[in-house]
């Protein structure tokens, strides 16, 4: 039998976010690899192998994947949220692209998931109604001057922002510094949403204009949503509801 490579979105954490596709990829694999709390939400069984490596090792990860793929086996790489936004799909193609002349015409699919961005818009409102971006806050694969370039650009042609790995312990001071742009940027009024968990059991939602918002506020499972200066923070007894309307002048 001729092996294939699925690389797969889990979602933003609860089972009825993965998607049919992903879970039907999952029941046809012999193999599961990824950073170890993803492949950990996978369900055993037998004749399904587990392979969990550390996070910082993609490129190790999607080469084995692709090795094991090669020997014919049916791997599935698992990411969470969706695989193509700052996750396993692009690292398994630069791995390919660089690998052996066999691993060519593999058989390779990305199966997209509900990645956290959408899903934490979804549970505020729409925040993400009109033109945005996503901004990966992580200088551990880019320039930290990069970033900064890119954040007040976004700010200045008022897009909606979505700020994937905000904050870790390895690099505390850069997002109090990315509050900092944001509020010279764009003014102490602009709401901010810091989405915890979202979809899990300690999923927690805090809305604050920028004045108010601290770096603590946020950690490595928050997505984080600032507004353009069109988007509306409307409160309501069962929580606000953060929309940004669908025209602009
Ligand atoms: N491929 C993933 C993103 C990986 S980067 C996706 O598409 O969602 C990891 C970052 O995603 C985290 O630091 C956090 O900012 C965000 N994230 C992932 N799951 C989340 C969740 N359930 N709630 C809030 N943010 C989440």
């Amino acid at each position: 039998m001729s092996g294939w490579l699925a690389i797969a979105g889990l979602g933003p954490g609860d089972e009825a976010l993965v998607t049919p596709e992903a879970s039907a990829a999952l029941d046809a694999a012999t193999d599961v690899i990824g950073y170890g709390p993803y492949v950990a939400r996978v369900a055993p069984r037998a004749g399904l192998r587990f392979h969990a490596s550390d996070n910082r090792v993609e490129l190790e990860r999607a080469a084995h994947a692709l090795s094991l793929a090669a020997e014919g086996r049916r791997v599935v790489v698992v990411s969470s949220g969706d695989p193509g936004v700052f996750a396993m799909a692009a690292a398994v193609f630069e791995a390919w692209e660089q690998g052996p002349a066999d691993w060519r015409e593999l058989d390779i699919r990305v199966l997209p998931g509900i990645t956290a961005m959408l899903a934490a818009s979804a549970r505020a409102g729409a925040p993400l109604g009109h033109d945005f971006c996503a901004i990966n806050l992580s200088d551990n694969l880019k320039p930290w001057a990069l970033i900064e370039r890119r954040l007040r650009l976004a700010a200045e042609a008022d897009f909606a922002m979505a700020f994937y790995n905000p904050r870790s312990k390895a690099r505390p001071e850069g997002f109090a510094r990315v509050l900092e742009i944001l509020r010279e940027a764009c003014g102490p009024e602009r709401p901010i949403l810091f989405a915890r968990a979202v979809s899990t059991p300690e999923e927690v939602l805090t809305f604050v204009p920028l004045a108010e918002a601290r770096a603590e506020m946020a950690d490595m499972r928050t997505m984080v949503i600032v507004g353009s200066s069109r988007t509306r923070l409307v409160a309501r007894d069962r929580g606000p509801v953060l929309y940004t309307p669908r025209w602009a002048e």
